[in-house]
């Protein structure tokens, strides 16, 4: 288990979405608010990342790959559902290929509504995942002990 606290790794997904908390996000990530500062670094492969980030909704067309990423991370791991699209279906709701928000497709820790998602707040929902994914970790550590 590569797994560590001080140096959590995401991955982020844009949905079905307008764009605007995808752009929130990569601000995050930029200098002004520096989520690196937490020892979070981005990455585009899924077998590295603990924390999954997923924009937008969920629609027939990407629930697969928002499946398959999921699928491809190792446990212990975490989905923050940024914005209001991701977390409900958000605007896109009643669109005619919108299935909904991100738990229609694979199960959610943290929910970071606005629309759109301010960096502090997805900043804050990432540390709170970040200690979702410590008692995760704890609890795979136990089940190990115990086999
Ligand atoms: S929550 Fe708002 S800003 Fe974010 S993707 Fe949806 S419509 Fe765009």
């Amino acid at each position: 288990m590569g797994y560590s606290s001080k140096s959590p790794w995401l991955i982020h997904y844009d949905g079905s979405s307008c764009n605007g908390c995808d752009i929130e996000v990569l601000d995050s990530m930029m200098p002004l608010y520096d989520i690196e500062r937490f020892g979070i670094i981005n990455t585009g492969n899924p077998k590295h990342a603990d924390i999954f980030l997923v924009t937008g909704s969920v629609n027939h067309q990407n629930i697969s790959v928002v499946k398959e990423i999921y699928d491809q991370m190792l446990e212990p791991k975490v989905v923050v559902a940024c914005g209001i699209c991701a977390c409900t279906g958000g605007v896109f709701r009643d669109c005619y290929n919108v299935i909904g928000g991100v738990d229609k497709a694979i199960p959610v820790d943290v929910y970071a509504p606005g629309c759109a998602v301010r960096p502090e707040t997805i900043i804050d929902a990432v540390l709170k995942a970040v200690d979702i994914l410590d008692e995760k970790a704890k609890k795979l550590k136990a089940e190990k002990g115990r086999g």
